[in-house]
């Protein structure tokens, strides 16, 4: 299936369907400017995708290098970047190579990133590999890396030339990390479609277990979602903010949590989500109801809703009051919210008093 990303000259398609990585080059092909590509990806992707992908290229005519880069968050930052480029002017890439970015959402922003200032501009492909890089950081054209003062704050807009996302990546892809990207599908229901919240309430299980059908489906909404308002609003503003929904909480989580696998980016957003809803209800904005389904849902696949959930932490309200002012959204004492009036109904910005959100998090602390 196709869902297609309208950004004028820049649009782009995403597919999405089983054995994608096994056909790469035949989809390829047509967009490449010479017959050679670059593809880099990590050494826990390598193991189990790098082969057949490269082999994918060559059984259409097109030559192949590698980059094989370490795993984790860590590789998205200035040394990794300057590593990266290094190794692609080692390799002799020109203007008109290809890059092709093999991963979860590290290697897709790094590797985006260094794209758009390689040679000022080579084109790339995302192959993502992870449930988070398919339904999310491969759509939208967000790349960049992590600063000691904070994730993301060196990057650029750059759009890939087609996305590639083979649901049979998730297979190998840890259970964890299959949960933790499950958070951001379920975001898109809460955003603004109760239809895919109640859908996913049956389909969630299946998800989970691998029910090929029903991930092919949950993909393609999400995809559509998220290119629905990017391709609406491709630079920050009002729609792109919705996206946000459970993050201010949820980064505020996983910045004290020093972003380590004590808590995965999902993690952080499903309890920030449930966090957002108990403080729609708590607002009187959002029936009590909604809160509970949506912890009730998160809960059904073992995702956490409450930070009591991290082990043998002990979490301190104005420590993450702290981490939210940080975030920028800090109005004359009032932080700005991704609120909801219900499930399907995200609205933003929403000033909240800092009062109010210091007692939420009291509350959610003692959980
Ligand atoms: P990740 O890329 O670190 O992947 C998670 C882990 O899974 C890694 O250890 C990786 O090696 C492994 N892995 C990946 N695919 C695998 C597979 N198919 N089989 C086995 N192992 C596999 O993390 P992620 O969750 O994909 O992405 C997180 C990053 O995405 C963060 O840096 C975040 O800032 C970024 N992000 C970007 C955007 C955006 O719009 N650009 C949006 C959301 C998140
Ligand atoms: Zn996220």
């Amino acid at each position: 299936e196709t869902v297609r990303v309208e950004l004028g000259t820049r649009s782009y398609d995403i597919l999405v369907g089983r054995g994608l990585i096994s056909r790469a080059g035949e989809f390829a092909a047509p967009l490449l400017n010479q017959k050679r590509v670059i593809i880099v990806t990590d050494a826990n992707v390598a193991r189990h995708h790098l082969e057949v992908l490269d082999q994918a290229f060559v059984q259409a005519g097109i030559a192949t290098q590698r980059i094989v880069l370490p795993a984790g968050e860590q590789t998205k930052s200035f040394a990794q970047l300057e590593e990266l480029c290094g190794r692609l002017l080692d390799l002799k890439a020109e203007r008109s190579t290809t890059l092709v970015a093999l991963g979860g959402g590290v290697i897709g922003d790094l590797t985006g990133f260094a794209a758009s200032i390689l040679l000022r501009g080579v084109d790339f492909i995302q192959v993502p590999t992870t449930l988070l890089a398919q339904v999310d950081s491969s759509v939208g054209g967000k790349t960049g890396i992590n600063m000691a003062q904070g994730k993301n704050l060196i990057g650029s807009f750059y759009q890939p030339r087609l996305v590639l996302a083979d649901t049979a990546a998730l297979d190998t892809l840890p259970k964890r990390e299959l949960r933790a990207g499950y958070a951001e599908v379920v975001k898109y229901g809460l955003i603004d479609s109760s239809e895919f919240f109640t859908w996913l309430e049956c389909h969630a299980a299946g998800i989970i277990a691998g029910d090929e059908a029903a991930r092919r489906q949950a993909i393609v909404t999400s995809c559509r979602a998220k290119a629905g308002i990017v391709g609406a609003d491709e630079r920050e503003s009002a729609q792109r903010a919705l996206l946000n929904l459970g993050h201010t909480f949820g980064h505020a989580l996983e910045a004290e949590c020093g972003y380590s696998d004590e808590l995965l980016h999902g993690e952080a957003v499903a309890i920030g989500m449930v966090m957002a809803f108990d403080l729609s209800a708590r607002l009187g904005l959002a029936p009590l109801e909604d809160a509970a389904r949506l912890r009730r849902h998160l809960a059904s696949i073992g995702l956490p809703t409450d930070p009591g959930w991290v082990e043998g932490r002990n979490w301190v309200a104005e420590r993450l009051i702290e981490h939210m002012g940080k975030d920028k959204k800090v109005k004359d004492g009032r932080i700005g919210f991704v609120l909801a009036h219900g499930i399907g109904k995200a609205f933003s910005p929403a000033y909240v008093d800092l009062a109010e959100v210091a007692t939420l998090l009291e509350v959610s602390i003692a959980a």
